[in-house]
């Protein structure tokens, strides 16, 4: 089944079971030609095994594109536990699964993600030593995802909008959790004029008052009129039926996999609306784990942040020099980078 996959391009797969704990879990490595390859460990309770096979193909695929774009030295890889994380997840089973990332001699290293935490990845990490994110001292990389993401916004307002900052634009953001709520602090401290919402109704007004803000209903934050579109939620809000009904000129936010798939890119340059590649945008939250698994100073972190500019620069220029979508634009930046 595997070998027929039409996701399948991996370097290696490797299937794990332990009937004490219960574990069932898959790890991908899909290319490491820049480094080992690194990606969160999801628990999820997946209808079936195929479905839990496709999202850890298509999870480690995507972030061999995200450390390449993110200019950093590692490659792609993506674990999944399939089992309910609320119920079946015990601290036996994590360390099963810590023997099992174990197994791959530091070709994977892993950290948390869905259904996952730091705790969960502190307790893998007793019996292994490929885990990053649970350093002492570490940033919380949710505050580099939103920083990465501020500084694509600044870049694409100077690219697509002639602004020399972002004051007096107004910014719509869609999710205010972990990364759409760091933003809107900074946004706030750019002098952006912010459009918030959350169907968690309380937060996305906590953070209303905190950045002078105004919330928006969830079912009008996607059409609200704006200058710049903040995905900070879901993944596919960008699909052919949304995308006639933005009011934006600018969509940059940190949700993995916006575009329900690569030719929403091509309406969107039909339409006029600057798309900053999703995991361009988001690329601060693994630029910060490389940084905390290498300890370097946090003026390198801030540094390397501050490029992905440039990168959205290269991805502008090649989407105008070779006719193409930025999607399309990110995916050649990228994979000049790693084949
Ligand atoms: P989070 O769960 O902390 O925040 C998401 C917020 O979106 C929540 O407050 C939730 O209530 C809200 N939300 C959910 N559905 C919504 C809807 N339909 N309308 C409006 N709000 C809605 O998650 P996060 O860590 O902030 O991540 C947000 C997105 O960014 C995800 O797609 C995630 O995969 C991606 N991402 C996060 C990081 C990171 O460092 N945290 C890094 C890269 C990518």
């Amino acid at each position: 089944m595997l070998f027929q996959h039409p996701d399948y391009e991996h370097e290696t797969v490797l299937f794990g079971q332990d009937p004490g704990s219960g574990l069932k879990a898959i790890i991908a490595v899909h290319n490491r030609r820049r480094g080992p390859a690194i990606g969160g460990c999801r628990m999820m309770a997946y209808p079936d095994e195929s479905s839990a096979l496709t999202d850890v193909l298509r999870l480690s695929k995507g972030m061999t594109y995200k450390c390449a774009i993110g200019d950093i030295p590692f490659g792609g890889g993506k674990a999944v536990i399939i089992g309910d994380p609320a119920s079946q997840k015990t601290p036996e089973l994590l360390h099963a699964m810590g023997d099992l990332v174990n197994q791959l001699g530091g070709r994977y290293i892993t950290s948390f993600d869905s259904g996952t935490t730091l705790e969960d990845v502190a307790i893998i990490g007793e019996r292994t030593a490929h885990v990053g994110g649970i350093q002492p001292g570490a940033g919380n990389a949710s505050a580099s995802t939103a920083y990465g993401v501020l500084v694509c916004m600044r870049e694409a307002a100077r690219l697509r909008l002639g602004a020399d900052s972002l004051a007096g634009l107004t910014v719509a953001i869609q999710g205010v959790g972990n990364v759409g709520s760091r933003l809107a602090e900074l946004l706030a401290k750019d002098g952006a004029k912010l459009k918030l919402a959350d169907v968690a109704s309380e937060l996305a007004q906590t953070v209303a008052a905190k950045t002078g803000g105004e919330t928006v209903p969830i079912d009008k934050i996607m059409t609200t009129s704006c200058d710049i579109l903040a995905p900070c939620a879901l993944g596919g809000v960008l699909s052919a039926a949304s995308v006639p009904e933005l009011s934006c000129r600018v969509v940059c936010g940190g949700a993995n996999n916006q575009l329900v798939d690569n030719s929403i890119a091509d309406q969107l340059l039909d339409e006029e609306i600057f798309y900053c590649p999703d995991y361009l945008a988001n690329a601060g939250g693994i630029i910060d784990l490389h940084y905390q698994l290498k300890e370097p100073s946090r003026d390198d972190l801030k540094n390397h942040l501050d490029g992905l500019a440039h990168t959205l620069q290269e991805c502008n220029s090649f989407s105008q020099s070779h006719n193409c979508s930025m999607a399309v634009a990110a995916d050649q930046i990228a994979e000049a980078r790693f084949r």
